[in-house]
C-alpha cells in the first residue's frame, strides 16, 4: 500500500507526539476512545475500540491507577516494595521480596539467564552512576572510567542474587535492582488483563510507543509506527491484530552528547558503558514483559550477536537499525514491516538460529 502525503504528515505528527499508534491520530473513529496519562516516566496511551465510551473512559481511569500504583512498588529508588528491598540488599542484608515482587524477579531473572546476562537489571548500580535514573535530570558527562570499573567489579549479576526457591536476594554491598527494561511490559500486560477482565477485546495499551495490541480496530488490524531513531520521523508501520506485543528499545530515549558522543540509557553490564551499534531494536512478541527485556537485550547483543540472542530469548520477529541507518530483519519480520523512508533502505535479512 502506498503512504499518501496526508498520511505521511499525519505519521510525522504521531511521531512528534512520541506516539506511534498510527490508527487512532490517522482516521478517528466514533467508536474509538482514547485516554492519556504519565506513568513510568512516559506518557501512555490506552485505546479502546467498539466499547461504550463512558465505560471505556472508566476502563482506562483504572488502567491510569493501576500504572501509578506498579510506578511506586517498582520503582528502585523510592520508598515501594522494590526501593524497600533494594535499600536491604545495597547495604548488605538479605532482600525478602513480597510475592508479587518475587514472582517478577524469577521471571527476570529467567530471562536474564537465557539472553547470556545481556539483560540484567542487576545494573542499577551502573544506572545511577550514569545518572540514568532520574528522568527530569539528565547528566551532561559521563563517569570516570575508574568509577565505572570499580562499580562493574562490585557487582553480581541477578542470575547470582536471586534465589529462586527460597525466593530472597543475597545482600551484596551496593547492589540495585532496576527493572526499567522489563516493568513496563509488565505493566502492560496487566492492563490489557484488567481491561479484558472489563469485557474489553479491542484495544491497545501504547506506554511511549512501547505496546500491546488486542483485537482489532474494527474491520482492519491495528497499524502502529516505529520510530526513526535519529530524526524522529516514522521510519516503518506494522499491522498487529489478534494478540501481540511491539517493544523499541533506543539510544534515543534517554542520552546525552559529550564531546562528540552520544551516551545512552541501555548499559552493557560486562562493559558498564552504554551499548554500541545499534541505534533502535523493535521485537515483536507475544506478552509485553518479555517482549520489554528482549528489546534490551538484543540492544546490548549488537549488530553482530543479535541474532543468537533473540534464539535464546525464543523471539523469531526482531529489526534493529544500527548507527548509519542502515536496517536487518529477521526472515520472520520482514513481511510484517512497512518501510515509510522516502528512498526504501535495503534490508539485510538475519537468520535467527
Ligand atoms: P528499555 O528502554 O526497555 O531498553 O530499558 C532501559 C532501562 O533499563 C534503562 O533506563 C535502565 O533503567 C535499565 N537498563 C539499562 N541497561 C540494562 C540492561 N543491560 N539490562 C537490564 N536493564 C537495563
Ligand atoms: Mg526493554
Amino acid at each position: 500500500m502506498r503512504v499518501g502525503a496526508d498520511s505521511r504528515r499525519c505519521l510525522a505528527l504521531c511521531a512528534a507526539a512520541f506516539l506511534f499508534l498510527l490508527t487512532s491520530a490517522c482516521d478517528r473513529d466514533q467508536t474509538e476512545s482514547r485516554y492519556r496519562f504519565t506513568a513510568m516516566g512516559t506518557l501512555v496511551e490506552i485505546t479502546i475500540f467498539d466499547f461504550p465510551s463512558a465505560a471505556a473512559d472508566a476502563a482506562a481511569v483504572q488502567v491510569e491507577s493501576l500504572f501509578l500504583d506498579l510506578q511506586q512498588r517498582w520503582d528502585p529508588w523510592a520508598d515501594g516494595a522494590l526501593g524497600q528491598v533494594n535499600e536491604v540488599v545495597s547495604s548488605g542484608g538479605t532482600g525478602i521480596p513480597d510475592d508479587d515482587l518475587a514472582d517478577l524477579l524469577s521471571r527476570a531473572s529467567r530471562i536474564s539467564r537465557d539472553s547470556g546476562g545481556a539483560f540484567d537489571p542487576a545494573v542499577g548500580a551502573l544506572v545511577r552512576l550514569w545518572g540514568f535514573y532520574d528522568a527530569e535530570a539528565m547528566p551532561d558527562r559521563p563517569p570516570s572510567p575508574g568509577a565505572i570499573q570499580e562499580t562493574l567489579d562490585r557487582n553480581l549479576p541477578l542470575t547470582r542474587l536471586w534465589d529462586e526457591d527460597a525466593r530472597v536476594l543475597t545482600g551484596h554491598e551496593g547492589t540495585t535492582i532496576d527493572l526499567g527494561a522489563f516493568a513496563k511490559g509488565e505493566a502492560v500486560d496487566r492492563a490489557i488483563a484488567l481491561l479484558e477482565g472489563l469485557g474489553v477485546s479491542d484495544a491497545i495499551v501504547n506506554a511511549g510507543g512501547d505496546l500491546r495490541a488486542i483485537g482489532r480496530h474494527g474491520d482492519r488490524p491495528w497499524r502502529i509506527g516505529v520510530r526513526e531513531p535519529r530524526d524522529a520521523g516514522v521510519l516503518a508501520a506494522i499491522e498487529v491484530t489478534g494478540d501481540e506485543s511491539v517493544f523499541t528499545s533506543g539510544d534515543y530515549e534517554r542520552y546525552f552528547e559529550f564531546e562528540g558522543r552520544r551516551y545512552h540509557h541501555v548499559l552493557d553490564p560486562r562493559t558498564g558503558y552504554p551499548t554500541l551499534g545499534l541505534s533502535s531494536v523493535t521485537v515483536i512478541g507475544h506478552d509485553a514483559a518479555s517482549t520489554d527485556a528482549a528489546s534490551t537485550a538484543l540492544m546490548v547483543a549488537g549488530p553482530q550477536h543479535w541474532p543468537t540472542v533473540a534464539s535464546a530469548l525464543d523471539l523469531r520477529q526482531v529489526m534493529v537499525v544500527e548507527n548509519d541507518g542502515s536496517i536487518q530483519m529477521s526472515r520472520d519480520m520482514r513481511p510484517r514491516v512497512k518501510l515509510l523512508r522516502d528512498k526504501p533502505p535495503e534490508v539485510m535479512i538475519r537468520d535467527i538460529p
